[in-house]
């Protein structure tokens, strides 16, 4: 069995370790793997029986897929295990966006609480057969907490860069306290990621960044993850948050995949959505994907306010292969949606509710049914940004939708008598 690195945009191949990050022509560089000797059926059989197995491969959520994510790899993987992560059902969250059928894949209970170490784990066993000697990242939060973890499982130093004043606490702390050298950059994260590309060009650091294919693989999990616990049925719609379009690329591919190996009977439309300001995609979507767009982002949900997505060329093609749609949701939209995601139970970061807000307005729009059986993914932990969730059930007036402000009160019988009063 083997695989191989293949150039999304001119074709050209290069071995499986060869650590370049693009090929000589710009373009972003896939994996291609030799297709596995087993059929569908055997497939889904294989997976399965993996789930009752005590070897530590077989119990996460990425490696238990490993024919599909990087085959061959089985011993010395940097595994914490990730994956495995609930299908919640929430009526609260299904009455608010007027679906019926809607589920939550929440890849907030991965081990550093977003999907990030799906395809960490795949990327740190990567640089670890290469033998790099450090890894880097630019990040909104949630990657430099995942490298941060798995570098140091791994025993190797780790840098990241990181938008000053513009990455969640809950983040910032975990990279700090995972001891990664974290760097703080007066700009956006797109200077911060052009930085870091040409440093790991130049110093010879391995990057970690959704551009490395290997971190790709591992995302896909998700959606293979996902089918199964459907029992392999696919669902009418996938909604995903977008920022640098790592999981829009990784899920497309691994819907048409699992449909290909006959895993699935039919691939699932993809919903992008982005933050209104931050959706050069949404844009781009609008006009046929005429031409690659750029903007200077803006938005509260950090994890997605990117503004020169990286994974545009490959995302356009999970769009495309899929039969999807883009489109983009407002700050007011996004707190809405994750207050009700919260109040569920469920509880998510902001950007993860992004998906549901769009989930809501694709009803609204008529371009989702009523009964379609719609799956949105939450991307990242309710714990992820404290900041945001204290802003917003501060009291305000006129109040916030589902604002929820602590009241403070004397010690006496008597003042919480009156605090009852108004529950
Ligand atoms: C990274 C991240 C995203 C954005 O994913 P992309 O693959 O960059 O589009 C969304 N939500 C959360 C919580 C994230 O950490
Ligand atoms: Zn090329």
């Amino acid at each position: 069995m083997s695989s191989l690195q293949v150039c999304g945009s001119c074709g050209a191949t290069l071995g499986l370790l060869e650590p370049a990050m693009e090929c000589g022509c710009g373009g972003l560089l896939d994996l291609r793997h030799d297709p596995p000797a087993e059929d569908g059926r055997s497939l889904r059989r294989l997976f399965a029986a993996r789930m009752a197995s005590a070897a530590p491969c077989d119990r996460s959520g990425v490696w238990r897929y490993r024919e599909l994510v990087l085959p061959g790899v089985e011993h010395d993987v940097v595994s914490h295990p990730e994956g495995n992560t609930p299908l919640l059902q929430r009526e609260g969250v299904s009455r608010w966006t007027g679906l019926d059928h809607l589920l939550l894949k929440h890849e907030g209970h991965n081990p550093t609480g977003s999907f990030k170490d799906r395809g960490m784990t795949v990327g740190v066993t990567q640089a670890r057969r290469l033998a790099v000697t450090a890894l880097a990242c630019a990040s909104t939060g949630n990657t430099s907490a995942s490298l941060a973890a798995y570098g140091a499982q791994a025993a190797l130093p780790v840098l990241v860069v990181v938008p000053a004043g513009k990455v969640a606490f809950g983040k910032l702390g975990q990279s700090l306290a995972y001891g990664a050298r974290t760097v703080m950059v007066r700009g956006d994260f797109d200077a911060c990621l052009r930085l870091v590309r040409e440093a790991s060009a130049r110093l010879g650091v391995y990057l970690l960044n959704s551009v490395n294919p290997f971190r790709i693989q591992g995302q896909k999990t998700i959606m293979f993850e996902l089918l199964e616990q459907l029992g392999w049925e696919a669902p009418d719609w996938v909604v995903v948050p977008a920022g640098n379009l790592g999981n829009t690329a990784a899920f497309g591919m691994a819907l048409v995949e699992a449909h290909r190996l006959g895993l699935t009977d039919r691939v699932p439309r993809l919903a992008a959505v982005q933050a209104e300001g931050a959706s050069p995609f949404a844009a781009g979507f609008a006009e046929g994907f005429a031409r690659r767009r750029k903007v200077a982002a803006e938005t509260v949900a950090t994890a997605i306010r990117i503004g020169d997505p990286a994974s545009w060329d490959r995302a356009v093609r999970s769009i495309r292969d899929t039969d999807g749609v883009v489109t983009a949701v407002t700050d007011a939209e996004i707190l809405e949606a994750k207050a009700v995601v919260d109040g569920s139970g469920a509880g998510c970061e902001p950007a993860s509710a992004a998906a549901v807000a769009g989930a809501r307005q694709l009803r609204q729009r008529g371009v989702m049914a009523r009964d379609d059986r719609v799956v949105a993914v939450l991307t990242g932990h309710i714990l992820k940004d404290p900041e945001v969730l204290l802003e917003y059930h501060r009291e305000t007036d006129p109040p916030r939708p589902r604002q929820n402000p602590p009241v403070e009160i004397e010690p006496t019988l008597a003042d919480l008598e009156r605090v009852l009063h108004i529950v």
